[in-house]
């Protein structure tokens, strides 16, 4: 892995593929942790003497459209970077080839949306090409879109001979190494979230590299239906019963110890405030569904988590949306933020574990909090990220 603190930037002209995907109300930014989390790669790169062009992509524009203009971020950006950048209307073409031939060294460059073009997540060769031109050194600080093959994220790197993992994307390589590779014993996944189907290629991935694996939340359902307990109306897969069989089996000829929950808090209405009750796992009464982690299954749980020298976590172990269903979620991330304090290493990476450890106020408690959704999901299913192989060749 090539990263950015082999190399010394003075004099270079650097394209940079940050993720600037940030959200947006009323043309306001209203999370700026991308924004943040591109400002250690910058810094090294200005403060080397080297000059940054910065390119990204914003939601999913068909063509050019104000509402997708990256011009929203650029007062949130120089606030952070506390110096006033550039920006350009375009990411290729005449002004900006213009904008980046006159970029002085010391200053940063920010182009328009790359998804203004279709040639962006087409991977075009012309346009990546082009985006090439802007620079002699190429940095991609990007995961959240590491696992796409789009121009700016994977083509574009064919045409550098200097190019480098951006602190970010080091910071996820590593953290995802730490618990797939090198990770203390004993190593625990706890898994939930609502379909067991999503799920299926990372327990199949992580199965031989962990010693335990705790499954709770939705998909845990699936697992006791198979197993021959009554599930009331709870949220299940019937054509994945065999594939969950499957895997307790797998688990057993691998020694994993897989831990399905024993109690759950049921209600008759998925609402917030709806009257609940607690049965044991197999025995939930047909009128009711499990919609939280039970306090017998929680206890569970947090000893697992307490033991365990590598924890990462994926998928809420109840409807932690609703105040009413969130006990179990917190508890779990509360027992791992406990168990991080305690000397053990803590991902927590895909989509809603990550909002749940944001809701509960706990991301600064664990050892670190990925920031791409899809790409985590697609490491821990064991795949070669396209923007990450095609930096090492
Ligand atoms: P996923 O996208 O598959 O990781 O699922 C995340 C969603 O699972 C969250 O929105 C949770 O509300 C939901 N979830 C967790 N536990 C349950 C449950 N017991 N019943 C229904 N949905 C659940």
């Amino acid at each position: 892995m090539r990263t950015i603190d082999d190399f010394n930037f003075k004099e270079k002209k650097v394209l940079i593929r940050v993720d600037f995907n940030v959200p947006l109300e009323k043309g306001r930014v209203t999370d700026t942790t991308r924004i943040k989390s591109a400002v250690p790669t910058i810094s090294k790169i200005i403060k080397d003497g080297g000059a940054c062009i910065l390119m990204s992509h914003l939601g999913r524009p068909n063509g050019f459209e104000d509402q997708f203009s990256l011009i929203q971020i650029k007062s949130e950006l120089d606030k952070i970077l506390k110096i006033e950048t550039k920006f350009c209307t375009d990411c290729v073409g005449p002004i900006a080839e213009h904008m980046s031939q006159k970029l002085l060294m010391g200053e940063v460059l920010l182009l328009e949306n790359l998804r203004f073009y279709s040639e962006e997540t087409q991977g075009d060769e012309r346009f990546s090409k082009k985006l090439s031109q802007h620079a002699s050194c190429y940095v991609n600080d990007a995961f959240g879109t590491a696992h796409r093959a789009h121009a700016s994220t994977t083509v574009v790197a064919k045409y550098f001979e200097n190019k480098f993992f951006g602190k970010l994307l080091e910071k996820e390589v590593l953290a995802l190494k730490k618990v797939m590779n090198n990770g203390a014993s004993p190593i625990l996944a706890v898994l939930g979230g609502s379909k067991i189907s999503s799920k299926i290629p990372i327990i199949e991935n992580i199965i031989d590299k962990v010693d335990d694996i705790i499954i709770g939340g939705g998909m845990s359902f699936t697992f006791i239906k198979a197993l021959g307990g009554k599930i009331g109306s709870s949220i299940h897969e019937d054509s994945m019963t065999k594939k969950a069989l499957s895997i307790l089996e797998l688990a057993e000829q691998k020694n994993t110890k897989i831990h399905l929950p024993i109690d759950v808090v049921c209600a008759k209405e998925f609402k917030e405030g709806a009257e609940s009750k607690i049965f044991a796992i197999d025995s939930i009464p047909d009128e009711y569904e499990g919609l939280d982690s039970g306090p017998k299954s929680l206890e569970n749980f947090k000893k697992i988590i307490m033991s365990s020298k590598t924890i990462l976590w994926n998928g809420p172990v109840g409807v932690f949306e609703l105040e009413s269903f969130s006990k179990g979620t917190k508890e779990i991330g509360t027992a791992i933020s406990k168990s991080t304090k305690s000397g053990a290493f803590s991902l927590v990476g895909g989509g809603d574990s990550v909002a749940a450890v944001k809701k509960f106020k706990l991301e600064n408690e664990v050892s670190y909090v990925s920031t791409g959704g899809g790409a985590m999901l697609e490491s821990l299913e064991g795949k070669i990220l396209p923007g990450i192989s095609a930096l090492k060749k």
